[in-house]
């Protein structure tokens, strides 16, 4: 067999294994991940167990060795049913890929095992959205490092094994050094939990550190070169998982949407809510708008797998524009079911409240739409 049909038999393995998780423990617990925020533990073992937790670790370490192409299909996939575990996954890949490059084997051999569940910890209270610009700090001390940070979101915080933990450079000079924090350590805290309006099984809260005493082995890449560990390795990964999460909420939605709206009669006319033209318009116009983040999507995986000379251009663009169609899309999916959609068990809300962090989360669409003048005009992204 050559390589790329042990590759793409790995991945349609992967897939068929995550399809029957999906039918079997996800759509049955996705109404009480939300409904009780409660952090989706059951889908994030069988992942596990099934190998997909380790998709994107490298097969010499055990892992299924697929890229972001096969991580993004993941994460769609997963969104369509219930996007709190979308993004649980979404951040256990990002984490993962800077692990794989710069992370001591065990941990690598534990996630690829399926073990050991890792996210990103790059929000803080101080910097808010700005999460290239740590204000927290990392202390030598002899073999240790000491960290102290008011971390203000994270996702999976206490619930998976490890941070990907980002700092102002310990003695270096540049913005930020990355750490992996074990997220059993001494003096990791959560000072307050969240009744969010969306994504509320994900269990992101704030974490505080107060002198976490780490070894210096833990430093992930060379002291004060966490910047462009952030956007070389985190931040591709990043953009396109987010965009697939909000890409699989789009399609959720309108699968919903559409259901109800061939299903739905007005027995006095005899017709159904799909022979009015003003609804079929609005499925129309949120169809587009899903295929068009679909081909943005996948040319922007092109692009990066490609290096090509557009990649930033697409990078930037890619989360921003699936971000702001799924609110629109989602918009469209209450809408067109009509009072229907208000009741929670129609599953239609869930994700219009889903839908609504995307664009907040850092880097915001604001900011995108910012760099991505930058861009455009030919200005530096930062300073
Ligand atoms: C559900 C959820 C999960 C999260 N999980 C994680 C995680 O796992 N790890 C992690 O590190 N973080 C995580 N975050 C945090 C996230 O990435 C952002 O840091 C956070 O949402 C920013 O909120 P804020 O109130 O601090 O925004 P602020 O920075 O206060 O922004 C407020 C508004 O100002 C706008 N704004 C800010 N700066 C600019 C600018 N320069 N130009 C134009 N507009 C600007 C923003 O777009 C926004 O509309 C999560 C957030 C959410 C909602």
């Amino acid at each position: 067999m050559t390589r790329e049909v042990r590759v793409n038999a790995a991945n349609s393995e992967s897939l068929s294994a995550l399809d029957e998780l999906v039918a079997s423990v996800l759509v049955p617990l996705a109404p009480r991940t939300d409904a009780e925020a409660r952090f989706p533990r059951e889908m994030i073992d069988a992942m596990g167990k099934a190998g997909l937790l380790g998709l994107v670790s490298a097969v010499t370490v055990g892992g299924r060795g697929s890229g972001l192409r096969q991580a993004s299909t993941v994460v769609e996939r997963i969104a369509q049913v219930c996007p709190s575990t979308a993004m649980v996954v979404c951040m256990h890949f990002c984490a993962t890929a800077v692990i794989e490059q710069l992370g001591s084997e065990s941990t690598r051999r534990a996630i690829a095992s399926g073990r050991h569940l890792t996210t990103l910890a790059f929000s803080e209270a101080e910097s808010r959205s700005h999460f290239w610009a740590p204000v927290s700090t990392a202390r030598v001390e002899g073999e240790a490092v000491v960290l102290d940070a008011r971390k203000s979101w994270v996702t999976s915080a206490f619930e998976a094994d490890s941070y990907v933990w980002s700092s102002r450079p310990a003695v270096a000079a540049g913005a930020s050094t990355l750490w992996l924090v074990d997220a059993r350590s001494p003096g990791l805290t959560q000072p307050a939990r969240f009744d969010g309006l969306g994504l509320r099984g994900n269990a992101s809260t704030p974490v505080l550190a107060q002198a976490v005493r780490i070894r210096a082995a833990d430093r992930l890449g060379e002291d004060g070169k966490g910047f462009d560990l952030m956007m070389g390795a985190v931040l591709p990964w990043f953009v396109v998982l987010s965009a697939s999460c909000s890409l699989g909420l789009m399609e959720g939605a309108l699968r919903g949407a559409v259901g109800h709206v061939a299903g739905t009669r007005h027995q006095h006319l005899n017709t159904s809510l799909a022979d009015l033209p003003t609804i079929r318009a609005y499925l129309a116009r949120a169809r587009i708008q899903a295929d068009a983040i679909r081909a943005l999507r996948d040319d922007t995986v092109a692009a990066i797998a490609a290096n090509r000379a557009d990649t930033m251009l697409r990078v930037l663009e890619v989360k921003a524009a699936a971000a702001e169609a799924a609110l629109e899309v989602t918009d469209i999916a209450m809408r067109t079911c009509g009072g229907a959609a208000f009741r929670r068990e129609a599953g239609v809300e869930r994700l219009f409240r889903d839908a609504r962090a995307a664009s907040v989360m850092a880097p915001t669409s604001d900011v995108l739409y910012d760099f991505i003048g930058k861009l455009v005009t030919g200005l530096p992204l930062f300073g």
